[in-house]
């Protein structure tokens, strides 16, 4: 459920409508529900609550601050892929002890950086990390949490693009290599090993590869008991998909997820932590464009957006599919017509939809994309030189702006020309 609804025949976002958040800030951009995110985010809540768990945010779906603040409040964690996630995350009033440090890349400087500021956990992905880790703790004198990633080799039936817990992915160690991993950390000075972590993939619509993966986690966690290891803490990613298309059937609830967690690692006594990005974040924004033109092709038509890849790339990055929907509700009964609905970059990646029922609009009607809260504006670029576009956050009856659109002068102004030329 999201709060993006019709009321009096125009689009709201709660109680704001679309129109005129439109007027105020131009289109495109990106309109967020405060309380579709909290909503969401109590859902995980709620699913968790028969044990001690902590529900850390995973910033890369959407990384405003003002987002961020706003779930930091309500007691999320949050988990983080690179240095500068860290850092918005910190700037949200996100305490060091609610950040959990996940990506197969971490740098020693942000290692060294994670660990000045106050970590919860770094979730390791490989050896040559771990032991830098250990040299970096211990000439800092510091002790560092870590809980190391295992690759279940399950297959998440998501997207190839996003699916991370197959072994011949780049993410973990492989599972079965598991104890001689945790035996040298172990070994490793400046190192705490406090639990397991696992993610296998995003835009998960099933339950089975969770609970397949969380299974071998249980297993996991009594074999390293068994030899020794203090596994107190239970990082089971992210992942729970969200529907995309409105008529296909509904994925999995938080609720239904929470009990295949609690069947399969709930009597271990472990601190559970889960790291979902997608359903907090996806339903509860939208993109709002304007139509610039309509473009009567050869045996196809066009709808020709003021957004484009640069703005969302999901549609050409992984064939994703987004309703759009007019902003001015469509009558009852109206006829349909299909297009292909597109921006105007030039690329002709540059296409939102094929062939696309959608009911009569033409030059200046407002649409918006639903779903794009997540993996939206985080991957934005300014391709073709279009700015970056604004994000405004909704509460009730008021919204703000919570990220302005750059002026040319200052998009050009982060370039510069050496004075020898
Ligand atoms: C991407 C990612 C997540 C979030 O995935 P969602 O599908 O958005 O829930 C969580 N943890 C890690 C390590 C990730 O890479």
């Amino acid at each position: 459920m999201d709060h993006f609804t019709y009321s009096n025949g125009i689009l709201h976002a709660e109680d704001v409508s679309i129109t005129d958040i439109a007027t105020t800030v131009g289109t495109p951009f990106y309109a967020y529900s405060a309380a579709t995110l909290t909503r969401h985010f109590q859902l995980f809540q709620e699913a968790l609550a028969w044990t001690d768990h902590l529900v850390c945010f995973a910033i890369k779906s959407n990384s405003n601050l003002a987002v961020l603040k706003l779930l930091g409040d309500l007691g999320a964690g949050m988990d983080v892929v690179s240095i500068g996630e860290y850092h918005r995350a910190k700037a949200a009033g996100v305490p060091g002890e609610r950040i959990v440090f996940s990506g197969v890349g971490k740098t020693r400087e942000e290692i060294a950086l994670a660990l000045q500021g106050g970590i919860r956990q770094f979730n390791v992905e490989s050896e040559p990390e771990l032991e830098a880790i250990s040299q970096i703790a211990s000439g800092m004198g510091v002790t560092a949490p870590i809980a190391l990633r295992v690759n279940p080799d399950v297959d998440a039936k998501t997207h190839e693009k996003i699916a991370t817990g197959k072994s011949e992915n780049k993410f973990g160690i492989p599972i079965a290599k598991a104890r001689t991993v945790y035996a040298l950390a172990a070994r490793l000075p400046g190192i705490d090993v406090v639990g397991i972590d696992v993610h296998i993939g995003s835009q998960l619509t099933d339950l089975e590869p969770f609970e397949l993966a969380f299974t071998k986690v249980a297993d996991l966690t009594r074999a390293l008991r068994e030899d020794g290891h203090n596994i107190r803490r239970l990082d089971l990613g992210g992942g729970l998909g969200i529907p995309y298309e409105r008529s296909n059937d509904a994925p999995p609830l938080p609720i239904e997820y929470g009990q295949v967690i609690q069947r399969t690692v709930g009597d271990l006594g472990c601190e559970i932590e889960i790291e979902p990005g997608r359903l907090i974040s996806g339903n509860a924004g939208v993109l709002v464009s304007s139509v610039i033109y309509l473009k009567q092709g050869d045996g196809r038509n066009f709808l020709i957006l003021d957004a484009a890849m640069n703005d969302l790339v999901r549609p050409s990055m992984y064939g994703a599919y987004h309703d759009i929907i007019p902003v001015v509700q469509a009558e009852a009964g109206v006829e349909q017509s299909a297009m292909d609905i597109v921006g105007p970059v030039c690329e002709t990646g540059d296409t939102f939809a094929k062939g696309r029922n959608m009911p009569p609009v033409g030059p200046g009607d407002l649409v918006a994309f639903r779903s794009a809260g997540a993996y939206g504006a985080v991957m934005a670029s300014e391709y073709n030189s279009r700015p970056l576009i604004p994000e405004v956050l909704v509460q009730g009856d008021h919204f703000a702006v919570i990220r302005q659109r750059p002026s040319f002068e200052e998009m050009l102004s982060r370039d510069s020309i050496p004075e020898w030329l």
